[in-house]
């Protein structure tokens, strides 16, 4: 008896002018994730299907799990479409399995078929009946249900679902820059990012020696983390240490961490037009700290046009929590080792800043060329999540 994965693509099925368009992403996705497996993959209008070896079952499902853009999936028996066919191998099936109750409900998507879906079901349901002893159907709550899915040339039976990642099919948008530090809030942001199609590239800002390499492997192993859900992902660690170190010899203490937010925003930007990314992705929260409220946001976004999306922007902190935990980046993020946000906090950071106020303490000192030599020294590493780079954890 031979088994397929049978892929249903959910959300992007509902998106008729770009239906190809996703549908490939999807499987340029899932060829590259299974790369490694000797399997088949084919793809149609509405299903997927993937031809594997038994001894590497688990392995892709656990890859798929990660593959966005699938909604759900089946492990799924495969027979000619053809009643007599289809009748043989659901006895040969049932008599295998243990239950009392069940139901049998078919899909009929080859509509030049002989018999409609409610005569299927109940001729289906009386071969079963009929081969086994002491069950009986049960609409509402059965022990097992039997799909049956009748295609064109192929017929599927499966008793199982496996919910899929969800969301688009990543590169089915544009590139995205994350802002990335060793905190909680930001690789969820990535994640949801992701969720959405859009591929990203990371960005840490390092302040050493004032900040550690420690707290630089937490952001790779983050990254590592974010991997898991594209091919590879790129990290560009920039330079900060002489921007933050000329901004708390200049200005106000209140305001140092706006400009410093400010800073880092412009450098977004730039590397954002290098990488060709259309948007910049951070892990603010509205209210979390001083730096986020939505004064401090719009004074702080005054730098750039660019759309910066914020997944988080209106989720609770508990609810980030369980989204990292879900996504296993929590552990790492609550090492505690520290960024450079966390290096130089000042005691009372102002919670709503004036635009006013905040240009003029950056006309303090001269950051332009500062920008330009921190672009022209970004540390890039390619992240890969099989990979192995610190023994951190
Ligand atoms: P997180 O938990 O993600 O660190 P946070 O609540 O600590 O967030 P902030 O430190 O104010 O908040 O940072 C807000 C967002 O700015 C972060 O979610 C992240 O996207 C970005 N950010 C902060 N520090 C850095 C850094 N050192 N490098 C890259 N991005 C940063
Ligand atoms: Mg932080």
């Amino acid at each position: 008896m031979k088994r397929v994965i049978l892929i249903k693509y959910g959300e992007l099925s509902t998106k008729k002018g770009n239906r190809n368009f996703f549908i490939n992403t999807l499987y340029r996705m899932i060829n590259e994730k299974l790369k490694n497996f000797d399997v088949k993959i084919f793809k149609d209008r509405s299903r997927m299907y993937i031809e594997f070896h038994d001894e590497d079952l688990d392995k892709i499902k656990e890859k798929l799990d990660s593959v966005f853009g699938i909604h759900m999936y089946h492990i799924a028996y495969i027979v000619d479409t053809n009643i007599e066919a289809i009748k043989e191998l659901l006895i040969s099936l049932v008599g295998n399995m243990d239950f009392k109750t069940f139901k049998v409900e078919v899909k009929r998507s080859d509509k030049s078929f002989s018999m409609h879906s409610q005569e299927m079901n109940r001729f289906l349901g009386g071969v079963v009946l009929k081969n086994k002893d002491n069950i009986s159907v049960d609409v509402h709550n059965p022990d097992v249900l039997i799909k049956v899915e009748v295609r064109e040339n192929h017929s599927y039976i499966y008793f199982n679902a496996y919910k899929g990642a969800g969301g688009y099919p990543l590169g089915s948008q544009p590139r995205g820059l994350l802002m990335l530090s060793g905190g909680i809030d930001s690789p969820v942001a990535g994640y949801l990012a992701m969720r959405r199609g859009v591929p990203i590239d990371c960005v840490y800002f390092e302040a050493v020696p004032h900040t550690s390499l420690e707290a630089r492997n937490k952001v790779i192993e983050l990254s590592r983390k974010l991997a898991k859900y594209a091919v590879d992902i790129n990290l560009h660690i920039v330079n900060f240490t002489k921007i933050q170190e000329e901004i708390y010899k200049n200005c106000h203490p209140n305001y140092c961490i706006t400009i410093m937010r400010r800073m880092m925003y412009r450098i977004m930007e730039k590397l954002a037009k290098k990488y060709n990314a259309l948007a910049i992705i951070n892990g603010e929260s509205v209210g979390q700290v001083a730096s986020q409220t939505l004064t401090s946001m719009s004074v702080i976004n005054e730098v750039t046009n660019m759309p910066v999306l914020r997944p988080v922007c209106c989720f609770d902190k508990l609810e980030i929590i369980d989204l990292a935990k879900k996504i296993d980046t929590y552990d790492i993020s609550i090492l505690p080792y520290e960024d450079c946000c966390t290096v130089f906090v000042p005691k009372h950071p102002v919670i709503n800043p004036s635009l006013e106020q905040a240009k003029k303490e950056e006309e303090k000192f001269d950051f332009l060329p500062l920008i330009d030599e921190v672009l022209e020294n970004i540390n890039t590493i390619v992240v890969k999540e099989e990979e192995e780079y610190s023994d951190l954890l």
